[in-house]
């Protein structure tokens, strides 16, 4: 069989299945199975296909078929145009979730243009200082691509999840070149300095955070523990660790928005996402807390996703001065 028709075959049996993007699936399915990009792969459409491709193709096409989601099939997952490794230890990064990134790169150019006014820095001044902790952090998507959209973000990326630690690490290690605690020997990465200042902590949420941030993030668990049996099969298959949120759901959000006020500087941004329903509850405690400026961002299908709170301060952009200072508690 050629490779188109080969394609061709797997996207029937995807579609047979009632798979969700049969074709898109099945492409990416047969370009991992060759090596090659997607483009390169419709380029060699005409061209026969070896045996063993074709058959690991078809194991991959199964596999699907039983309910695992193509990310941990292929091991990987675009997020914010990067390339993040994932396995069933981690949460797949999903599109969702780029919102709460957009949503912490809106703060950080708040930040920026707040603290240039008025300053005769030229066209391109540089950004402040800021630093950023990244909570349940998982594959580091977040945390990552943050730090490469704003390289002079100083990150922290925590989990309670060693495993997802690792992984993020390795993300971070395989798209920024920059891992703190980096293996030594031949092995090591090469640190890229403009991405220094990346670090991960292992870490029931603020349990062994002690220093103060100008934003926190958060995509925690958030799925009622009484849903999740009646989630799909691809999602069933992620950590429950990740998913699971508690009788309502709201169990760690609780947790991180009541230790967010005391490690936020003044006038510092608490970013979360959420399942749409919960916001108005989640307004309600973040006012609890006294944090101000309360908003939320629309995810891709338009449904508020992420909630964002400021803590009282003179302004959200004159939080600089104190940076850096404190460690962790480790
Ligand atoms: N968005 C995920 C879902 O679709 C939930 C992720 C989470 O709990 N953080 O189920």
């Amino acid at each position: 069989m050629t490779i188109t028709e080969t394609l061709a075959a797997g996207t029937a049996r995807l579609n047979m299945a009632r798979i969700d993007s049969p074709g898109l699936d099945a492409t990416l399915f047969l370009a991992e199975t060759l090596g090659l990009s997607r483009e390169q792969l419709i380029l060699r459409g005409p061209g026969p296909l070896p045996e063993t491709a074709s058959r690991r193709f078809f194991q991959f096409i199964d596999r699907r078929i039983a309910g695992e989601c193509t990310a941990y099939i292929l091991g990987r997952k675009e997020f914010r145009g990067l390339d993040f490794l994932v396995n069933p230890g981690v949460l797949v990064p999903r599109p969702d979730t780029e919102t709460l990134v957009e949503a912490a790169l809106a703060e950080l150019e708040v930040r920026r243009t707040v603290e240039n006014t008025g300053s005769a820095s030229g066209l391109f001044p540089p950004p402040p200082p800021a630093s950023l902790l990244d909570l349940c952090t998982g594959s580091g998507a977040v945390a990552v691509a943050l730090k490469h959209e704003w390289p002079a973000l100083e990150v922290f990326a925590a989990d309670i999840s060693p495993e997802a630690l690792e992984t993020a690490r390795l993300n971070a290690a395989r798209l920024l070149g920059a891992v703190s605690e980096a293996p030594a020997g031949p092995e090591a990465p090469k640190i890229q300095p403009e991405f220094s200042n990346l670090s991960f902590v292992q870490s029931d949420l603020f349990d062994r955070i002690s220093r103060r941030f100008h934003l926190i993030t958060a995509n925690p668990p958030y799925v009622e523990s009484g849903s999740i049996d009646g989630l799909s099969p691809e999602v069933r298959r992620e950590p429950r660790l990740a998913l699971d949120g508690g009788a309502d759901g709201l169990d760690l959000i609780r947790v991180i928005i009541a230790g967010a006020p005391e490690h936020l500087f003044p006038g510092g941004a608490l970013l979360l996402e959420a399942d749409p329903r919960q916001m108005s509850r989640i307004v309600s405690l973040l006012e609890q807390q006294g944090f101000l400026d309360i908003q939320s961002s629309r995810d891709l299908s338009g449904a508020e996703r992420v909630i964002r709170g400021r803590t009282p301060g003179e302004n959200p952009a004159r939080i600089g001065g104190t940076h850096g200072s404190g460690a962790f508690r480790v």
